[in-house]
C-alpha cells in the first residue's frame, strides 16, 4: 500500500496553512469554513455565537468556539470570577 502520495500537499496553496495544521493538529481551515469547532463537537457557529470581535478574531485563530475559548483561556470577565 503506498501512502507516500496522501503526504504531497497537492491541495494546499498556502504554506502557512500547513504550519498552523501541523501545529494546531487540525485541518482548522474546513473547520472554520464549516462553522466547527476544532476542540469540541459544536458545528453551527456563527458570527453570533461569539462575544465580540475578539473573539470571532480568535475563532479564526484557533479553531475554538466561544465556549472553548472561554475553557481554554478562562472568563475574566468581572462578576465571573468564582471558579467552584
Ligand atoms: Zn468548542
Amino acid at each position: 500500500m503506498d501512502t507516500m502520495d496522501t503526504m504531497n500537499p497537492t491541495n494546499k496553496s498556502q504554506p502557512m496553512e500547513d504550519l498552523l495544521a501541523i501545529l494546531g493538529g487540525s485541518p482548522r481551515k474546513e473547520v472554520i469554513t464549516e462553522g466547527r469547532c476544532t476542540s469540541c463537537e459544536t458545528d453551527s457557529i456563527t458570527e453570533d455565537s461569539f462575544r465580540d470581535a475578539l473573539s470571532i478574531k480568535e475563532y479564526t485563530i484557533s479553531g475554538m468556539c466561544q465556549k472553548c475559548q472561554d475553557d481554554f483561556f478562562g472568563v475574566s470577565e468581572d462578576g465571573h470570577g468564582d471558579p467552584n
